[in-house]
Formats: C-alpha cells, sequence, structure tokens
C-alpha cells in the first residue's frame, strides 16, 4: 500500500503553481494543471479526479483506453491530454477518448489525425510538439521546422491547433532549461503571428521545473510525480 497522499500533493503542487504566476506577475487561472496520471493505476488516477483533477495526461493509448470505462462513469469526468507519442494504427482508439493530442510531430500523422476527425464529423484540439533541446531521445520537430509544420497543422480540416508543446532540457541548470522554454515562447508567437490566431497555448513544465516554465509564459503544466508520487 502506498502512503503517498494524492490530494495533498495535489494542493501543494496548486500552491506551488499559484506563486510561480505570482511572481512572474501572471494570473494563477491562466496556468492550466494537466495531471500526468500516466504512471499510475486506475484507482490512483480516480483518486486524482477526487482531489479536483479535471486534466489528465496519459503517454500511451492503451492506458487511455483502460481507464476510460472508470473515467466515463463519473458525472464530473476529466478531459485526458495525449501525452506520449501516438502511433497512426492507435489513431482510432485514442480519439475515443482524448480531448487533445498535445504530441503532433509530423505532417504524415497530422493529416491521419485530421482525416480521421473529418470522418467522424468532429474536431480534434492538438498541440505542435517542438524538440527544444535537441536531445536525441526526445521526440517532436525540430524548432527550424516548427513554424511550416505548425502553420500545416493550423491548415488542416479536423484539426484545431492549440499551441505548442515541449519537453524541457533534464538539466538542473537553470538558464538552460528556460533557453529553451523561451524557443518555445518565440516559436508561438510567430506561429500566432503568421496567421494560427488560436494557437496561443505553451505547454511546458512538469515537476521538476515548472517554476522556470510559468516564467517563462507556460499555460499549461503537465505533472506527474510532484502530484501522483514517485515512480515505483
Ligand atoms: C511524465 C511526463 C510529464 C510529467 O513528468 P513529472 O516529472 O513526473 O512531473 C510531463 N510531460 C510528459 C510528456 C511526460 O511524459
Amino acid at each position: 500500500m502506498s502512503t503517498w497522499d494524492i490530494a495533498a500533493a495535489l494542493a501543494r503542487t496548486t500552491d506551488r503553481l499559484a506563486a510561480a504566476a505570482q511572481a512572474a506577475g501572471r494570473a494563477p487561472e491562466d496556468v492550466a494543471l494537466v495531471v500526468a496520471t500516466k504512471s499510475v493505476d486506475v484507482a490512483r488516477t480516480l483518486e486524482a479526479v477526487a482531489a479536483g483533477a479535471c486534466l489528465l495526461g496519459e503517454s500511451r493509448v492503451q492506458d487511455v483506453v483502460a481507464k476510460a470505462p472508470a473515467l466515463e462513469a463519473l458525472d464530473a469526468q476529466p478531459a485526458v491530454h495525449l501525452i506520449g507519442p501516438l502511433q497512426s494504427n492507435k489513431i482510432n482508439a485514442a480519439l475515443r477518448h482524448v480531448a487533445c493530442v498535445e504530441t503532433v510531430h509530423s505532417a504524415s500523422l497530422a493529416a491521419a489525425l485530421g482525416a480521421r476527425c473529418v470522418r467522424d464529423g468532429r474536431v480534434l484540439d492538438v498541440l505542435v510538439q517542438v524538440n527544444v533541446s535537441g536531445e536525441e531521445q526526445k521526440s517532436g520537430v525540430t524548432p527550424d521546422a516548427a513554424l511550416d509544420l505548425a502553420l500545416e497543422v493550423a491548415a488542416t480540416d479536423g484539426l484545431r491547433l492549440r499551441g505548442l508543446m515541449t519537453i524541457g532540457r533534464n538539466s538542473p541548470v537553470e538558464a538552460e532549461v528556460r533557453a529553451g522554454y523561451a524557443r518555445l515562447r518565440t516559436l508561438r508567437d510567430e506561429v500566432v503571428t503568421q496567421g494560427a490566431r488560436g494557437a496561443t497555448e505553451l505547454s511546458m513544465g512538469m515537476s521538476g521545473d515548472l517554476e522556470w516554465a510559468v516564467a517563462e509564459g507556460a499555460t499549461i503544466v503537465r505533472v506527474g510525480t510532484a502530484i501522483v508520487g514517485p515512480r515505483v
């Protein structure tokens, strides 16, 4: 049995976010919290929702599908963001349960997603994932190619481009991590200026660095271990 108290940890994280927003001269409600429940089972996921989580982040479509019956039975259903890679053979399953795909990193994935949404008569919120750190193990389009891809996604029927997402550099050096987040913000500004007016979201920042991300303009942070506990 875990003794980790999800409700208390969620409250601590909400306090951290509010303090970070205040320090940056921003309103706390301008930063949405995606609780990354990807590493915990259905019971712990439901615990997070009961504690007030209304946005969940899942990495694997199979987990989204497995948790869907329990989540969809709730009166107040949380919205699920896909924050891990989406393979094209999982698109149909993902679309049944996901409100936003944060990990669009190629034109071919965007085309496949959009075509499926058009067939279903719906519009899906998406973010374009950018690899601002250039670290090889991270997915995402390169910063140089991000503007073109984002504009292409914005023009794709069935998709609504909401903004950009990145996984920050895995580094304890504040300046290095923040440089990547600043890069994402600059890219987002270009995307908006070039016509994708609704693409204002910046999904960046996790348990270890959400303060730095909020200081650089994050509108969505994705927090896992600080809320659901360390991976066991
Ligand atoms: C797991 C994960 C997070 C949360 O990471 P923590 O360090 O546990 O807060 C955020 N974003 C993505 C894409 C993830 O896979």
